[in-house]
């Protein structure tokens, strides 16, 4: 083949999802992607089955039926709400308007993946920020932006690491950057946050007029598999996303189930309830094991086994009960294995699990 592609397109590793099957194993429990122990709302399903029928139409491109549920659900100017094919979608759209070759992307040193992907992607520079204590540095990733840095990213709570930033550090991380460099908080985990004085990033949108807030029905309303997200921005960033996304990104399906899961009563309440008592349950467990537990925000957590080669033993161990959770040499914690929160009966084959495994092994 000699037609090739722009060199740092080369320099991506394609991105391997959660795992779902594992050989001669019937009944998995999947914990790998933190896609919520619920399903979709009742009521997205329902949406779903009856917009089959009607999916013959190209969808709504512009939104605008998502968009003004979203606004009034959330208080925001449906306006200044962008929709995408996942927040995946947005995450790049942005990266390949602001980014580029000559640019610099700023992340933390175990920040979401897709920064990065998306970053080598448009030809980018992306550079990783060290973490302290597995918490994102925002004195560091300040002094990490040069000339050239056209966009910093914080997922905030962060996958994988759980660990969450308050809002006076994004104060202070939007106040120590130039006005002429995009901050996206990926807001993906907002729902499950618990923390007093958590803003989900809209706050800082407003205020600063150069940060974008990206969120996503993949986590707790249980749709990854519909791919939708959403973009609150801007009104500039607003008219850049309209312009380079696809004109049908959102599928009509999908829209209808949006709106419907944002309509499902009482979801979102029990979907923290579970997540809380669970997450707490499951830390508290493996902790008993002997396995240390970094806190989480998420609906997920990770747990540090001290060497790569243990956490690949509790990895393999876990297999062998037909749950898979993740791996985590890609984002540089090889010694750790991100675990999503279950339902009761997952979670508790969890800790049974490595509980047998740190009595073996430990
Ligand atoms: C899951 C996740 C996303 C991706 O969400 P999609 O809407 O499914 O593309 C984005 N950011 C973070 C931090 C995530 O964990």
């Amino acid at each position: 083949m000699t037609v090739l592609p722009r060199p740092s397109v080369l320099s991506i590793e394609p991105y391997v999802g959660g795992e779902a099957h594992l050989p001669g194993v019937n009944r998995v429990i999947k914990l790998s992607s933190n896609e919520g122990p619920f399903g979709p709302p009742p009521g997205a399903i329902e949406a779903i089955r009856n917009a089959a029928a009607e999916a013959h139409r190209y969808p709504d491109g512009g939104a605008e039926a998502l968009r003004a549920a979203l606004g009034a659900r959330w208080g925001l100017d449906p306006a200044r709400i962008v929709c995408g094919n996942g927040s995946d979608e947005l995450i790049a759209l942005l990266i390949l308007a602001y980014g580029g070759e000559g640019t610099e992307i700023v992340m933390s040193a175990h920040g979401f993946l897709m920064y990065d992907l998306a970053g080598r992607w448009a030809g980018s520079r992306v550079i990783k920020v060290p973490e302290k204590n597995l918490t994102a540095d925002v004195d560091g990733m300040i002094a990490a932006c040069g000339p050239r840095t056209k966009l910093v990213f914080l997922a905030n709570p962060n996958n994988p690491t759980g660990s969450i930033l308050p809002q006076a550090e994004l104060d202070r991380l939007r106040a120590g950057l130039r006005d002429d460099i995009l901050l996206v908080l990926d807001s993906a985990y907002a729902e499950y946050v618990t923390l007093p004085g958590y803003d989900a990033g809209a706050t800082l949108v407003d205020a600063s007029g150069t940060t974008v807030m990206t969120r996503t029905f993949s986590k707790i309303f249980g749709m990854g598999g519909m791919r939708l997200g959403w973009a609150y921005a801007p009104a500039p960033v607003v008219d850049v996303l309209n312009r380079i996304r696809g004109p049908f990104n959102v599928n009509a399906i999908a829209m209808a189930a949006g709106i419907a899961a944002l309509a499902e009563p009482g979801w979102i309440e029990k979907s923290v309830a579970h997540n809380e008592t669970w997450r707490a349950k499951l830390s508290a467990g493996l902790e008993a094991a002997g396995i240390k537990v970094w806190p989480s925000q998420g609906n997920f957590v990770l747990a540090d086994f001290g060497t790569p080669a243990r956490a690949q033993a509790a990895d393999l161990a876990l297999r062998k009960r037909g749950l898979i959770v993740r791996a985590m040499g890609a984002y540089g914690l090889a010694p750790c294995l991100r675990i999503t929160v279950g339902t009761a009966e997952e979670n508790a084959l969890v800790i049974d699990a490595l509980a047998g495994f740190m009595a073996a092994h430990g």
